[in-house]
């Protein structure tokens, strides 16, 4: 498929992508907590990482497996402005709610 190429927004480790939608590798080994954010989403004190890619003996598979570094594709979403911890409350009012941007702001997407 061809596409035109789209400048990268940088992550700003705001966390939304990974609240809003666990990704397979963490629906995969947290099988028994999806009611709750994934578990291996960490908040450092200045932003979220992601356990799996840090010093996990497989970091490299799974940052290439979830493209760490392509950029953000939910690069219109709130929480972008406005990185800190999240309360349960806020990411339960997330959970497969609204895609940012709108699925019909732009082609690409609010994954
Ligand atoms: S929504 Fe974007 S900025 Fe926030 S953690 Fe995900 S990729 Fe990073
Ligand atoms: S924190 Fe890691 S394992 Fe969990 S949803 Fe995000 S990318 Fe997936």
């Amino acid at each position: 498929m061809l596409r035109d190429p789209v400048e990268k927004v940088s992550c700003v480790g705001c966390g939304y992508c990974c609240i809003r939608n666990t990704c397979a590798f963490g629906v995969a080994l947290h099988a028994h907590e999806r009611d709750k954010i994934c578990p291996e989403l960490e908040w450092t004190g200045a932003r979220y990482v992601c356990k799996l890619m840090g010093t996990h003996p497989l970091a490299d598979f799974y940052r290439q497996e979830l493209q760490s570094g392509g950029g953000c594709r939910s690069f219109n979403n709130p929480w972008r402005q406005n990185v800190r911890p999240r309360t349960d409350e806020e990411a339960q009012a997330i959970v497969s709610g609204t895609p940012w941007p709108a699925p019909d702001d732009d082609y690409r997407g609010g994954l």
